[in-house]
């Protein structure tokens, strides 16, 4: 028996070194959950279990008592803590701030009551003495006091007891049954003891049940492991401390262990607890918790966790917070604890705003994108070496590509032009450079080849300082806008009937040809070409012929100066010069030009001339007919002819004059002759000109024509003449081809007849009655269809009629086909008028003309005149003209003669009518009119 109790004493020893050392553990673990309580009551415990190991070791009563004592201030202390561990445990350590006063108080009362009070005797001798069981003789020995504390120790146990059933009542658990255990131990032994059952019923085991409580509870709500390794971990406060949630879990998915962002954000049962329960409510953590995804160490895994947000008045409401999740497996023990090994260490850090302000990047990202792809236009990013770092669809869809795939692509990899790459990146580069933004037109060709135009803009883009320097562009495709803007100008610039060059483009041409020329010292040609008898062609066959002559004209030039750059040009650089093409232009009605914009000299410019002259001379087909038409071409030098676009073609323009006038199907080469006559008949055009509108400057003098053989007075030709103001005395000769040319010729033609008729009117009126007045009509005025009706006017406007008035016309003049022609002259014939053929034998002489206008008298020129006596020839030929007017019954009237021997001459041959000075100059008319009264006058004598 003794040997027993000694060995119990040692056991409650051990119990309490036991107890004392897990309090002293659990102390220092201040921070873990419901520590401090924890550890009182496992001192409170550790007091009692020594304090009966020092009852039953004390040899007096009085040690005896007092180590009673010692147990009571133990045991009063346990229900409290008890009740306070349990509390926080089941995560209501509010209600403990609340109860914490009363527990307080409680233990004090006790205590105070317990160390005060002399009836405590020897506690568990008493009991021990005593028959049946302990409680009710304590009670009754020690009174209500004892009972009251009796019962609010039990009280505050068994609130313990169901707190912890209630919250740890969902299935078996192996913590909550080690703190059943820890609730049943001293109670069962205690009962045990009481009742006196057991193996040992003389040996109260109560105190050993309370070491088992100790464990039990120590193992419960710390784990074993978990206690060490917190002990073990250096930096225990630092995880308990740091913001992000830490978690961990042994193999088996049991949370041993939760920092205090863990906890707070969980609301974490008592430690250690399976991840199920601990995690129920946040599925998707404890999902992923369970997946293996949860050991893999690398990568995060964002987890939604919904938390009740702390609303300030308002209902409760929860709140979505976004956790990056993290695990980590644990491999060490020593730094874990056995019980963590295999397990792992979840770590969650807070991402909510991170991720909030990601998706808003995002966002607008997307945004951009979404404007960017909207744009019709290309946008574009590019790096120095070319790569692509953004590109919109626009700018794809030119690629024939997505987006994505062109990102990261170097536009060397996209072009075959290697050339036009480079140049493109060296823009790029200037842009980054020069930090300026810039515009410029690119030539550009798609992936199924066509060609575009764009118009891209550069800026330097935008990037961190520690990226390479790039640009930013936006090209517009501007391929259309050119072709309208090219087409517009084609329009502008080309005569619409030909396709040639008009003569807006053309002055263009020639003035940047000039200036090219100038600057490389060389020479340029110019050809101006005159269709002959064009207008009879439109006359004639009508406009529309006219136009398809007009379009083979302007081909066949085309073709004759295609190859005159190899043939007239050496050694020219075929540069990118616009003004170094040959160009022909079309300047309006039937005048053409061509442009040679380099020639060596004058022989080449002569060379295209004759090639042109040879393509029109040949006959051209529209329909039936074929037109023979043929051109004269008039050639200008530069610089030699004009050092200025204005007056080379003026000089042009008068070789080509000079062409004409020289014969049909001719070319002429400027010259300062020809310039100076030019000049010359310019100057008249204008004399002309204001003397018609003055009338002061024009005069008709009369020259007689007598008769033959009786040297009567027969009729007097009317010769104009024109005194200048500026000019002075203009020969006829000089200024009649002028008024030709001009068109003047008709008003002047009128003037003449008028002037005419009013002196004959006049002289008759004075009783001078002369048969006839022979007036010149021009070819112009042939072909007026005015003329003959306005004549008619003028001849009764003057009281005449037409038999008065004889009409010289000149073979060239009915030589056309022009209709009207045959209508004058039908017409004045119609009113009276006779007609002489003038000049007869210096053009075609065509006798069938004379049959065909029915002439009444045909004038020999002078120049015949002229040879008789002297040119054998010129004599044969009056003779046989005058002959065959008198086979003819056509009157003859020989011209210009000067000498007696001419006169007898052409009297003896039978000639009809002789004019010349011989017989009488012409006379202004106040001497006409002396000459008139002495003739005819002299006439009436003879009639006397
Ligand atoms: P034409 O019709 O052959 O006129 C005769 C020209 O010969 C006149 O020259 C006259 O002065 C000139 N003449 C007359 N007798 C002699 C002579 O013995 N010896 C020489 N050497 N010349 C003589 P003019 O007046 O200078 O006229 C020249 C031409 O101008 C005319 O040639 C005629 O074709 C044209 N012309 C003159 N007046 C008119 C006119 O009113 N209307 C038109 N359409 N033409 C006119
Ligand atoms: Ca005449
Ligand atoms: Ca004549």
């Amino acid at each position: 028996m003794p040997h027993l109790l000694m060995t119990f004493v040692g056991l409650l020893f051990a119990g309490g070194g036991i107890l004392l050392g897990l309090a002293a553990l659990t102390w220092q673990r201040r921070s873990a959950t419901s520590g401090r309580s924890l550890a009182a009551m496992l001192a409170g415990a550790a007091v009692w279990v020594l304090g009966a190991a020092a009852e039953h070791l004390a040899p007096g009563v009085a040690g005896k008592l007092l180590a009673s004592k010692v147990q009571y201030v133990g045991v009063l202390a346990i229900p409290p803590a008890a009740l306070a561990t349990v509390l926080v445990a089941v995560g209501r350590a509010r209600w403990l701030e609340r109860s914490l006063p009363f527990l307080l108080g409680f233990a004090a009362c006790g205590i105070g009551l317990a160390a005060t009070n002399d009836w405590h005797g020897l506690v568990w001798e008493r009991v021990a003495l005593a028959p049946g069981p302990g409680f009710p003789i304590l009670a009754l020995d020690y009174g209500p006091a004892y009972a009251v504390i009796a019962l609010g120790c039990h009280v505050q146990l068994l609130a313990a007891l169901w707190l912890y059933v209630a919250y740890s009542g969902r299935g078996f658990e192996p913590e909550a049954c080690l703190v059943h255990l820890g609730f049943a131990a001293p109670w069962a032994t205690n009962v045990l003891y009481q009742l006196r059952v057991g193996p040992w019923p003389e040996l109260d085991l109560t105190p050993l049940g309370l070491v088992v409580t100790g464990v039990a509870f120590t193992v419960s709500f710390h784990g074993l492991g978990n206690v060490f390794s917190t002990l073990k971990l250096a930096h225990r406060d630092v995880l308990e401390h740091i913001a992000d949630a830490i978690l961990v879990f042994d193999r088996d998915e049991r949370l041993l262990s939760a920092n205090r962002a863990a906890r707070a954000l969980l609301a974490l049962p008592p430690l250690p607890a399976p991840a199920a329960r601990a995690l129920a409510p946040f599925d998707a953590l404890l999902a992923w918790v369970r997946s293996g995804a949860a050991s893999a160490a690398e990568g995060g895994f964002d987890i939604e966790i919904r938390t009740a947000r702390a609303a300030d008045g308002g209902e409760a409401a929860t709140e979505r917070r976004v956790f990056d999740a993290r695990a980590v497996p644990i491999e060490d023990a020593r730094l874990s604890g056995r019980a963590a090994v295999g397990g792992r260490v979840v770590v969650l850090r807070e991402v909510t705003e991170q991720r909030a302000a990601e998706r808003e990047h995002r966002l607008h990202r997307e945004q951009l994108r979404q404007i960017l792809d909207l744009m019709p236009h290309a946008v574009f990013a590019r790096d120095g070496q070319g790569h692509f770092l953004l590109v919109n669809e626009s700018c794809a869809r030119i690629y024939g590509m997505r987006p994505e795939n062109l990102l990261g692509r170097s536009q060397y990899a996209l072009h075959d032009g290697a050339e036009d790459v480079a140049r493109m990146l060296a823009h790029d580069r200037r842009v980054m450079e020069s930090g300026a933004a810039s515009t410029i037109e690119e030539h550009f060709e798609d992936d199924r080849g066509r060609s575009h135009v764009f118009r891209t803009t550069r800026v330097p883009f935008l990037r961190s300082e520690d990226e390479l320097p790039a640009v930013l562009g936006v090209a517009i495709n501007v391929t259309r806008e050119k072709e309208r803007e090219r087409l517009l100008e084609r329009l502008a610039s080309t005569d619409s009937l030909t396709d040639l060059a008009n003569r807006r483009h053309f002055h263009e041409v020639l003035e940047h040809a000039l200036s090219t020329a100038r600057h490389k010292a060389h020479r340029a040609g110019l050809l101006f070409i005159d269709l002959d008898r064009f207008k009879m062609v439109n006359d004639v066959y009508g406009h529309l012929v006219g136009d398809e002559v007009l379009r083979e004209v302007a081909s066949r030039i085309q073709d004759s100066v295609r190859f005159t750059d190899q043939v007239l040009v050496a050694g020219r650089d075929t540069g990118d010069d616009a003004g170094s093409e040959t160009t022909v232009s079309r300047l309006g009605g039937d005048e053409f030009i061509v442009l040679l914009p380099e020639v060596t000299g004058p022989a080449g410019a002569a060379h295209v001339a004759r090639r042109i002259l040879a393509a029109l001379a040949r006959p051209i087909a529209t329909g039936d007919e074929r037109l023979q038409l043929g051109a004269s071409v008039g050639v200008a030098i530069f610089p030699e002819d004009g050092a200025d676009p204005e007056t080379l073609l003026r000089h042009c323009d008068q070789a080509l004059g000079n062409a004409k006038r020289s014969g049909r199907g001719k070319f002429e080469f400027f010259s300062a002759a020809i310039g100076e006559a030019e000049e010359r008949r310019h100057e008249i055009e204008r004399a002309l000109r204001r003397a018609l509108e003055r009338r002061g400057e024009l005069e008709v003098h009369y020259q007689p024509i007598r008769h033959a053989r009786t040297a009567a007075l027969t009729s007097v030709e009317a010769l104009v003449r024109m005194t200048s103001a500026e000019l002075g005395a203009v020969a006829p000769e000089e200024f009649i081809p002028v008024a030709e040319e001009s068109g003047l010729v008709v008003p002047l033609g009128r003037y003449v007849v008028e002037t005419v008729c009013a002196h004959a009117a006049g002289w008759r009126a004075r009783g001078l009655r002369l048969p006839r007045f022979a007036i010149n009509l021009s070819a112009r005025q042939l072909v007026d269809r005015a003329t003959a009706e306005e004549l008619g006017r003028i001849f009764t406007a003057a009281g005449l009629d037409g038999s008065a008035i004889e009409f010289e016309l000149t073979e060239g003049s009915i030589l056309t086909r022009n209709p009207v022609v045959g209508e004058t002259i039908a017409a004045l014939r119609s009113q009276g008028c006779t007609f002489a053929l003038d000049d007869f034998g210096t053009g075609y002489s065509s006798l069938s003309h004379l049959r065909r206008f029915e002439f009444d008298r045909l004038k020999i020129d002078r120049t015949f005149v002229a040879g008789i006596g002297r040119v054998a020839g010129d004599e044969e030929l009056t003779r046989a003209v005058i002959a065959l007017g008198q086979r003819l019954g056509i009157e003859t009237v020989a011209e210009g003669v000067e000498t007696e021997t001419q006169l007898a001459f052409l009297r003896d041959e039978g000639c009809d009518f002789v004019q010349g000075y011989l017989l009488g100059r012409p006379l202004p008319a106040a001497d006409t009119e002396r000459m008139l009264e002495s003739a005819l006058g002299r006439e009436k004598d003879e009639t006397a």
